[in-house]
């Protein structure tokens, strides 16, 4: 396995310290796969202390965890002690956590099998669990009894789907039934973390797996009145993003409930507000003419303008061909489309004798509307003219 040089240096300074380091979880898991590893974790039987004695510039993440981060090459690298989890009370976080010095231990607590496998320097990969061949016949298994992972952390849930999505992997039979068993148990998992699952899977190569919510019934638990969200196989062809995914997985809703749902998941509210207006526009015709076009651009900007049309594509492909057409002559011609090119300003309507306050807007409202309809409108003295009749 191909394990980057700044994780070699620090797994070299902990062996030669006299520690045990391996990489660990989701990097070997990637790496294995041969997919490029997002971030590289690093567990060891080394204290936090001892850590932070060995390497210059740490930073203290998680110390109560056993997490101390080591800067490396100008990236930042987590290295946490080999633990276990105490307890589960409360179906979400261990009661307490304890170190170990076995990697066996440290492992055993990981939620699945295809995230429970080590990494030495030398490449030389840890595997008790059968990870590799779970990831040959591509399951998703949790590390021993899957009934007592899932009513440990409920979480383990929704990372069981998204990582069903993103790797495009089925969920191992057992795991799946034991999945299902504990959906109750979702209720004790915060908003935000459900959300962030969400989002990985929606903005995964398998949006449309956003499925097995229904398919395990876990919809109930997720929120107060949980949607019904869908993909269609395109969604998957959409660029990566969180508001034009959620548009789409919301074909079938009002725009209050993805707007009421996104607030429940404590979205933020740059997405809530994009999601939604792509949704609301979805449910429209795309304009055909010059000047609908223009309308448009005004409300929602060029950039939504282009998300809508990859939506509307596969409905209606006619129509976004025709109003793409429009689109591009309108901003070649640089027609105005924003009150900011608009040839004249509230501050010009004044000097004309308009009273500030409603009126002014109004008036410029006005004129920017007869702009649209007809661009050639756009000049200061025919404007200031308009406003005198
Ligand atoms: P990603 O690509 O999203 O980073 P990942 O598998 O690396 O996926 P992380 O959340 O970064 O996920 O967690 C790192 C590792 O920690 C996992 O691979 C897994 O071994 C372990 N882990 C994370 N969350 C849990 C959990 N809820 N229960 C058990 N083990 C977990
Ligand atoms: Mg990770």
């Amino acid at each position: 396995m191909n394990i980057p040089e700044s994780v070699k240096d620090i797994l070299a300074v902990l062996n030669t310290a006299g520690f045990e380091a391996y990489a660990v979880g989701g990097c070997v898991r990637d790496s294995v796969l041969g997919r490029e590893p997002e971030d590289w974790d690093i567990t060891t039987n080394a204290s936090p202390q001892e850590v932070k004695k060995l390497f210059r510039r740490t930073v203290d993440t998680g110390i109560a965890h056993g997490t101390v981060t080591v800067l490396q090459g100008g990236q930042g690298f987590e290295v946490t002690t080999y633990r276990l989890d105490g307890s589960y009370s409360d179906g979400r976080h261990p009661d307490s956590v304890t170190f170990t010095p076995e990697l066996c231990e440290d492992l055993k607590r990981r939620d699945f099998t295809i995230n429970a496998m080590a990494c030495a320097a030398d490449g030389e990969i840890v595997d008790l669990f059968g990870g590799r061949e779970d990831l040959r016949r591509r399951l998703i298994r949790c590390v021993g009894n899957a009934d007592e992972r899932f009513r440990e952390d409920a979480l383990r849930i929704l990372r069981a789907l998204r990582f069903a999505a993103q790797l495009d992997f089925h969920i191992e039979e057992g795991s799946w039934e034991a999945l299902k068993r504990h959906a109750p148990n979702l209720i004790h998992v915060s908003k935000e973390r459900i959300l962030t699952e969400l989002n990985k899977l929606l903005l995964s190569p398998h949006p449309e797996r956003i499925s097995l919510i229904y398919e395990a019934k876990l919809s109930a638990y997720l929120a107060e009145s949980f949607p019904r969200l869908c993909c269609a196989p395109w969604a998957a062809e959409l660029p990566e993003k969180k508001h034009l995914r959620w548009a789409a997985a919301a074909k079938a809703l009002d725009v209050t409930e993805l707007r009421e749902l996104l607030r429940e998941l404590k979205s933020d509210l740059d997405t809530v507000d994009c999601a939604s207006l792509l949704l609301q526009k979805w449910k429209k015709p795309l304009p055909d003419t010059a000047a609908g076009v223009r309308v448009l651009l005004s409300e929602i900007g060029a950039e939504r303008f282009d998300e809508l049309l990859l939506l509307k594509q596969h409905e209606a492909a006619d129509a976004a061909a025709r109003a793409a057409e429009l689109k591009a002559a309108v901003m070649a011609a640089g027609d105005c489309i924003s009150l900011k090119t608009l040839a004249v300003s509230g501050r010009d309507l004044i000097q004309a004798g308009v009273q500030p306050g409603p009126v002014l807007g109004q008036k410029l409202k006005e004129l920017f509307q007869s702009v649209l309809e007809r661009p050639e409108l756009n000049q200061r003295e025919i404007l200031l003219e308009m406003l005198e009749k």
